[in-house]
């Protein structure tokens, strides 16, 4: 038993917190690896690492040394300032990327915003437009929500940021048709999350890479999920060898503290001048602690090579899963970013883990999502995979 209460904590949410989300009565007070506990003391396997935020797991050993050490020395500085852990972070992310510079935010949705600014003050573009996908999602704020392909999300906030072009995912000619002379970035995810762990095919990736080029408009990925190791490499795009110019970072970039970034071209990133861009909290000494403990684990010898293996087996596991069950139409996904679409409404599958005390997500309402955390063991994955072939099966 914690000294939490289930009750009281439910009471406390129903009265005093904006009821914005579709809430479970379960409340979690600690976390170790891929194991969550409630209040009442009963242990969850967690196969969805909290949409893939805390992607080397609960309290890794690291990253909250790194955070311990962290808030004993500094925690917070201006960034009309200098600290060593920004500076440190951005020298990490260039090497590990594209050899570009780096700002820094809190979330995915920030991370999206400064993206479309810096799209539009660099090209110069009048009118500027962007090139979004359908079912693509960038996150909650005006311009996020106005690049994001889901008028479900967008529904009653209009009117939306102008300038957004939403095309179908891997149709070169609709991206080529959709491309005006005011089109000033082209922004996607290499694999559709929140839209179904649908994949951009490496042919779409490169065909995206040619239009863009000599026409003054900026390819940009979308990374906040599929960056830092999420697909089995440490950025989605290596997966097609097509580089961006621009890419956006948060989620597991901190290990749980909230970080966003922008990573881009150093000729583009010279366009944010003094004054035109900033965030209070981006790039402070505690979250850029974190990540750098992030980046040791991720680049220790042999940590990809690991997932990309425990990953081969569960896509193994899972196709022969899906060849002996006609419910399953598709496996499909890289790395620990895994998405099993079924032929009906799968939504009961979020449920029915839940009773066995395994978190996952159902998305579009046939997809069941699992983005477990890097860390996970065969074992983890079979045990947890176990119970979602289970519900699944009694679809
Ligand atoms: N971009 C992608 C691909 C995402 O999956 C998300 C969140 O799920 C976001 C952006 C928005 O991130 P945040 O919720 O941190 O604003």
């Amino acid at each position: 038993m914690s000294e939490f209460c289930t009750a009281d904590v439910v009471a406390d949410f129903d009265r005093f917190v904006v009821g914005n989300y579709r809430r479970n009565p379960v409340v979690f007070v600690r976390g170790e690896g891929l194991t969550l506990w409630d209040a009442d003391d009963r242990a969850y396997l967690d196969l969805f690492s909290g949409w893939g935020v805390s992607g080397l797991g609960y309290g890794h050993p690291a990253v909250v040394e790194a955070i311990r050490r962290q808030a004993g020395t500094l925690i917070h500085v201006p960034n009309h300032y200098m600290n060593p852990w920004q500076g440190m972070l951005a020298a990490r992310l260039s090497k590990a990327a594209f050899g570009g510079q780096t700002f820094f935010c809190n979330s995915g949705a920030e991370a999206a915003e400064a993206a479309l600014k810096l799209a539009r003050i660099s090209t110069g573009k009048k009118n500027p437009r962007v090139i979004t996908l359908i079912d693509s999602f960038h996150g909650r704020t005006m311009g996020a929500l106005a690049a994001t392909g889901q008028s479900v999300y967008q529904a009653g906030f209009e009117p939306l940021v102008p300038g957004f072009d939403h095309v179908a995912l891997n149709d070169l000619a609709a991206v080529e048709r959709a491309m005006r002379p005011e089109t000033c970035a082209i922004f996607v995810e290499p694999i559709q999350g929140e839209g179904g762990v649908k994949p951009l095919s490496r042919e779409f990736l490169q065909g995206l890479r040619k239009l863009a080029d000599g026409k003054g408009t900026l390819l940009m990925f979308d990374e906040v999920q599929t960056g830092m190791g999420r697909t089995g490499r440490m950025f989605g795009y290596q997966h097609a060898g097509v580089t961006p110019d621009v890419m956006t970072l948060a989620k597991s970039l901190g290990g749980g503290v909230a970080i966003g970034a922008i990573h881009a071209r150093a000729d583009l990133a010279a366009h944010l001048k003094p004054g035109t861009h900033a965030s209070t909290f981006g790039g402070n000494p505690l979250a850029c602690a974190a990540a750098l403990a992030v980046f040791d684990v991720l680049e220790s010898p042999g940590f990809l090579e690991g997932v990309r293996a425990r990953s081969d087996r569960a896509f193994a596991r899972l196709r022969a899963f899906a060849a002996k069950t006609p419910v399953v139409n598709e496996v499909r996904g890289a790395g620990m970013m895994i998405g099993i679409e079924c032929a009906r409404d799968a939504t009961p599958v979020f449920a029915r883990c839940l009773e066995q005390r395994v978190l996952v997500n159902v998305t579009h309402k046939t997809i069941v999502r699992l983005l477990p955390a890097l860390i996970a063991t065969d074992a983890q994955l079979d045990e947890g995979l176990a119970v979602v072939e289970k519900a699944i099966s009694e679809l």
